[in-house]
């Protein structure tokens, strides 16, 4: 059986890892030739877009496909799923790939976000930071991720700056949340409709990547899991979702806003691989294969954290007990995910013990 896997970043690199005790082979599509899934299946450099004989090549003699990159062009996506199953569904895609659309999508499935509005001239934008107040955060409705794309406005001086420098594409204005917490819901459906949802994780970001996401066990309050299983179930049920699904939320006066989903596997469920039951990048094969899900439950107090911009020393990091060390095959470079530690260990004292260990490194200016 082969999956064709649209994009061969370090998530597609997972992906084909769990896929091999399942006899699940991957073909990888990707316009880089350093992506970091190139030697985990067959592999074919080129476009997700305009090239129909490219597109064509790909989906030739694969049983099914899905995507490890949210920017596929959804049109490539429609083209695709004319020619065998792709899943999660284009319409997800489309829906994730755009801000405001996303929003109105969580606004119209009863999910709380923060105010936002959408921007597209001076003007509006002026508008919308007094319909808003400050600060709010400007970011585009398209192709932004960790944090790019983004301009947090404190002062009404900063939005003749924050339009000069991303008033060239279409924006949205968001309030800005001071949030307690940041946490996302790991869900996943199955084609006959099944879900199953992996606990709430926290996640903590620096520089708007994602650097630390640990389990709360015992922390998070149930009614927070409850209400995230039910917006994430809502989602996927709308969109007849097959896959693994990622939601991120601000926890905010103790309530959930949505700030963005991601119809894929996802940086923040990597902890899944050795703490949980039935890793994330498992799940998303069972899904999307058409087989019965895996259970979803943590096993162990875990806590993942991202290697950003250096390598660490890997001698150093296995020496630490209970970690778990994934490096993803990338050139070493100021913001750039190079791997992640994964940490687990029996109590979540004994965790918090290691985490402190780990910090220095796998990074030189350690907090989190
Ligand atoms: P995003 O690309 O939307 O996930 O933003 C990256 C990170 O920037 C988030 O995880 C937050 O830490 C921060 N951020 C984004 N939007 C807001 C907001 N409206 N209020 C406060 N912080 C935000």
């Amino acid at each position: 059986l082969t999956l064709g896997v649209l994009g061969a970043g370090q998530l597609g690199r997972m992906m084909a890892l769990a896929g091999v005790p399942l006899e699940l082979r991957c073909r990888f599509l990707d316009p880089s030739p350093e992506s970091p899934a190139r030697y985990m299946g067959e592999f074919l450099q080129g476009d997700f877009e305009g090239d129909q004989q490219c597109l064509d090549r790909f989906v030739a003699g694969v049983d099914r496909v899905t995507y490890e990159f949210e920017n596929v062009p959804v049109q490539s996506a429609r083209y695709l799923a004319e020619r065998v199953p792709v899943y999660p569904p284009p319409q997800a895609l489309e829906v994730a790939q755009d801000r405001v659309l996303e929003k109105n999508f969580f606004q119209k499935s009863g999910i709380a976000v923060p105010p936002f509005a959408p921007v597209s001239s001076l003007d509006e934008l002026q508008a919308a930071v007094k319909e808003i107040g400050l600060p709010a955060v400007l970011k585009t409705r398209r192709m932004g991720y960790d944090g790019k794309g983004q301009f947090v406005l404190r002062s009404p001086e900063d939005v003749n700056e924050a339009w000069g420098r991303l008033g060239s594409v279409p924006l949205v204005l968001e309030g800005f949340v001071s949030f307690e917490r940041e946490v996302s819901i790991l869900a996943v459906r199955a084609v006959d409709g099944e879900v199953a949802f992996y606990p709430l994780v926290e996640n903590v970001h620096r520089e708007g990547i994602l650097r630390l996401s640990r389990t709360v066990p015992g922390g998070m309050a149930p009614a927070l899991q409850q209400t995230a299983e039910t917006y994430a179930a809502r989602i996927m049920n709308e969109l007849d979702y097959v896959g693994v699904l990622a939601v991120e939320f601000f926890v905010h006066e103790g309530r959930l806003l949505a700030n963005e989903m991601a119809p894929r596997v996802h940086n923040s469920g990597h902890w899944t691989i050795e703490g949980a039951a039935t890793s994330q990048f498992e799940n998303h094969l069972r899904a999307v294969m058409g087989w019965p899900l895996g259970a979803t439950d943590c096993v162990l107090p875990s806590a993942m954290l991202n290697i950003i911009g250096t390598p660490p020393d890997r001698a150093a990091v296995l020496a630490v007990p209970g970690a778990h060390l994934h490096l993803y095959d990338k050139k070493p470079g100021a913001g750039r995910k190079l791997g992640h530690v994964t940490l687990c260990a029996p109590e979540v004292a004994e965790l918090e013990q290691r985490l402190a260990s780990l910090l220095p490194v796998v990074d030189s200016q350690a907090s989190v």
